[in-house]
């Protein structure tokens, strides 16, 4: 299913772009899913964690460092301003906004460069509470805007190359904030929880993703595990929209693998 939405995708945008790049980028993505599909089927515990590794450095090394494209919040607001539907712009539409309508936010399990370092930090399971920091995307989402909106009003020459610093500096910054955040806290995710400006765009469109983790509650016997093991602090045994952190969710699918019951 996930194969065929993005060869979906891939043929679509190879066609109407006329570019051969898209078909090559997404084909790619959506083979790398079906192999950590198969793989978690086949019970591979690292399943996820390969292709977190197979399209994040994709992304990082080969769409990021080498051909330049800033794909990061301050590359979609780039684009989104010279009204170019092109690199981050496409990749917003499909990852992180209309995307979530159907797979939530499976990029953050997935695919982001961020969570794929933090993912090898020792704080899994989150150690602390979960505080009340949220409101700290909303100020990254504003100044993130705020700054590429004052690179077109003060007319700044060379952007596409502020735009690849911009993209080299903005990721050294996630880096340093989210592996000091997790320490300070004990959980690798903080950085997800309460910086992340992406999530502005994310939370609000997962809330209505057609692709959930759903409980039965004929099987389920409250033992509480997949609360334990769950490093979102998502209460998956409640099924209705509502359900305490259900936009956090990411898809790593802990809660399944560890359900005594299989209730999950
Ligand atoms: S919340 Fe942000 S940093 Fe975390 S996985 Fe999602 S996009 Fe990446
Ligand atoms: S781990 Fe399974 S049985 Fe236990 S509370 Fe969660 S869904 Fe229910
Ligand atoms: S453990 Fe389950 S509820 Fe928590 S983020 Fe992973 S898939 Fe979602």
């Amino acid at each position: 299913m996930i194969l065929v939405v993005f060869e979906a995708i891939a043929v679509s945008l190879w066609l109407t772009k006329d570019n051969l790049f898209y078909l090559f980028n997404f084909s790619y993505i959506g083979c790398s899913l079906a192999l950590g599909i198969f793989l978690f089927i086949r019970k591979y515990r690292h399943a996820r964690r390969v292709v977190q590794l197979l399209v994040g450095l994709y992304m990082l090394v080969y769409l990021g460092l080498i051909q330049n494209e800033n794909m990061q919040i301050e590359g979609f607001w780039y684009y989104l301003f010279t009204g170019v539907f092109e690199a981050a712009t496409i990749h917003y539409a499909v990852a992180k906004i209309f995307g979530p309508l159907l797979f939530g936010r499976g990029w953050c399990g997935y695919a982001c460069w961020t969570a794929m370092v933090l993912d090898f930090l020792p704080y899994k399971v989150p150690e602390q509470p979960r505080k009340k920091l949220g409101w700290i995307r909303y100020v990254t989402f504003a100044l993130s805007l705020a700054f590429v909106s004052a690179l077109f009003l003060a007319h700044a020459e060379n952007m596409e190359r502020i735009m690849f610093w911009a993209f080299i500096g903005g990721n050294v910054l996630y880096y340093a904030a989210g592996i000091i955040l997790a320490f300070a806290f004990g959980d690798n995710r903080a950085f997800c929880k309460y910086i992340c400006p992406v999530t502005v765009f994310l939370k609000p469109m997962s809330y209505f993703s057609l692709m959930r983790v759903e409980c039965d509650k004929e099987k389920c016997v409250s033992c509480g595990k997949c609360r334990q093991v769950c490093p979102m602090d998502v209460d998956v045994t409640d099924n209705s929209r509502k359900r305490k952190n259900g936009t956090e969710c990411i898809y790593c699918l802990e809660c399944v693998r560890n359900c005594p019951k299989g209730a999950l």
